[in-house]
């Protein structure tokens, strides 16, 4: 799956997610704007494992990890937030990164390579 259709995933999960939020009337613009943020951000992030993604030519993690293992699996998705909440990154930046990642992931199972959601032990 393309780098384009993981990006309108994301934005549109993100957006979705502060249409929610307007409803429920939490969080202010800012934060609306960093979650929909990082859910672009997010939804681009598993494939830095492949040398020709948009993510992977800015964080060239393909030099470490095989494409669709650590980075397309659950255990990639909560690290990020673990990392995000460590480094007190921003809540909402930080939701928006993880959900990103997951929808990322969503949209990568239901292609034939598919992923293991639970790499490296399933
Ligand atoms: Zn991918």
């Amino acid at each position: 799956m393309d780098g384009k259709t993981h990006l309108v995933a994301g934005v549109l999960a993100g957006i979705g997610i502060v249409a929610l939020e307007n409803k429920l009337g939490i969080g202010n613009n800012l934060d609306k704007v960093l979650l929909v943020a990082g859910c672009g951000l997010g939804s681009l992030l598993p494939d830095a494992d492949h040398p020709e993604a948009p993510a992977g030519r800015i964080l060239p993690l393909w030099i470490f990890f095989k494409h669709r293992t650590y980075t397309h699996s659950l255990f990639f998705m909560l690290l990020v937030g673990l990392l995000g909440l460590i480094f007190h990154i921003n809540i909402w930046l930080t939701a928006g990164l993880v959900l990103g990642i997951f929808t990322h992931l969503l949209l990568d199972c239901t292609t034939p390579m598919g992923i293991r959601w639970f790499y490296p032990f399933i």
